[in-house]
């Protein structure tokens, strides 16, 4: 699987940890470097059969459609695209015109598309500081739709300072009416180095408030519960048969190619990232070279990784995949996990064990406990 990332951005959102740069436009330098590291890297996979490709940012949906061509051309050239299952295009809303939504589908190269609408409700929004409004939204979500496209999945955040659980509620009840296939709900979190970390640090914004986010997160589950979509992993749900392919592969650790400034590539038994800058990334490229920082994974730091994701989706822990890693690894963990049956967080499953509900509010504590 490829991700391609687009890291320009028409404006800062204050929550946003991502590398980007604000710009009005992707770069025709930029598109240039993209296509040039796809062909450097075109051995990095040993499967040239590629099924999933991620457009991701940043705003990818700033490409222009010949932009666009010229990165599906060079894949087309490089890869066998012939199996290909799902293309995922991550869009603002404000950029999803009925006109650039016909020409997206006129590539028969997009398939899905990941809208960031992030809240329904315009205070939110602009708290957030996002370019589109609770209108744009939802037209966006109409249009694309009314131009063909039948894979669509919806960020939303929940835990915003000053929203209340029925404001929450309100949001998703919006969703009901849009008859999309996908959701994926994250609670803000306020890094380093962000401008919303800036404004809470100075009084200017409320501090985020986590019983406000677990309750938010209570009601999503019942929300979704009653509307038909299925939750395949903490924070991310559907219709059936409409889980993400390309994020799920992530976490059953399938390899991936990572193309553009600040992209994550894994093989295996190492990962790689390229440098968060998008005038050395350029620069580099245009010599041939690519710009990135190397890890070797030890067994130990695959398995870590392996915990921290599968311990978050339905399908949970399976014993085959820790056997085959290090059967001494599995042995070591196997006794620890009758604590968290006992304590009714875990289940057992056909392939292994997974969290309940009431686990996977504790994934990340549990995976850490479990750490090697
Ligand atoms: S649009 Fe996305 S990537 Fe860009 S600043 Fe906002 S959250 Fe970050």
């Amino acid at each position: 699987m490829i991700y391609i990332h687009i890291p320009f951005c028409k404006q800062r959102c204050v929550y946003c940890g991502f590398y980007s740069t604000a710009a009005n436009s992707v770069s025709e330098s930029y598109i240039d470097a993209v296509c040039t590291e796809l062909k450097l890297r075109s051995d990095y996979l040993t499967n040239k059969e590629i099924q999933t490709i991620y457009l991701g940012g940043g705003t990818p949906s700033l490409l222009t459609i010949e932009q666009l061509t010229r990165i599906q051309n060079t894949l087309t050239e490089l890869f066998d695209l012939s199996k290909l299952k799902e293309v995922t295009l991550e869009c603002n809303p404000e950029q999803l015109t009925e006109q650039h939504l016909n020409n997206l589908k006129n590539t028969n190269f997009i398939n899905r598309l990941s809208i960031g609408v992030q809240s329904f409700d315009n205070d939110d929004l602009k708290l957030l500081n996002r370019r589109h409004s609770c209108t744009d939204a939802i037209n966006a979500t109409k249009n694309a739709q009314k131009a063909g496209f039948d894979n669509i999945t919806l960020d939303l955040i929940y835990g915003i300072p000053g929203l209340t659980n029925n404001r929450w509620i309100e949001n998703l009840n919006i969703i009901a009416n849009l008859n999309i296939q996908h959701l994926s709900c994250y609670a803000l979190t306020v890094e380093d180095g962000t401008m919303l970390k800036t404004l809470i640090d100075k009084g200017m914004i409320l501090p985020t408030d986590e019983d406000q986010a677990l309750q938010h997160y209570e009601s999503l589950i019942k929300w979704c519960n009653n509307n038909n979509f299925s939750q395949y992993e903490i924070s991310n749900f559907c219709r059936e048969g409409y889980e993400a392919i390309h994020n799920s592969r992530y976490w059953d650790n399938t390899h991936y190619l990572g193309i553009g400034a600040a992209a994550h590539s894994y093989n295996g038994t190492s990962r790689q990232w390229n440098i968060s800058d998008l005038k050395t990334y350029i620069q580099s490229i245009n010599s041939n070279l690519v710009p990135a920082t190397i890890e070797t994974l030890s067994v130990e730091d695959r398995f870590n990784e392996y915990l921290m994701t599968a311990l978050r989706t339905k399908r949970g822990l399976e014993t085959g995949y820790i056997n085959k890693l290090s059967v001494d690894l599995w042995q070591t963990t196997e006794p620890k996990l009758s604590t968290y049956i006992n304590k009714g967080l875990m289940v057992p499953t056909p392939k292994g064990y997974r969290l309940n509900h009431d686990g996977m509010l504790l994934a990340d504590a549990i995976a850490a406990e479990l750490f090697i």
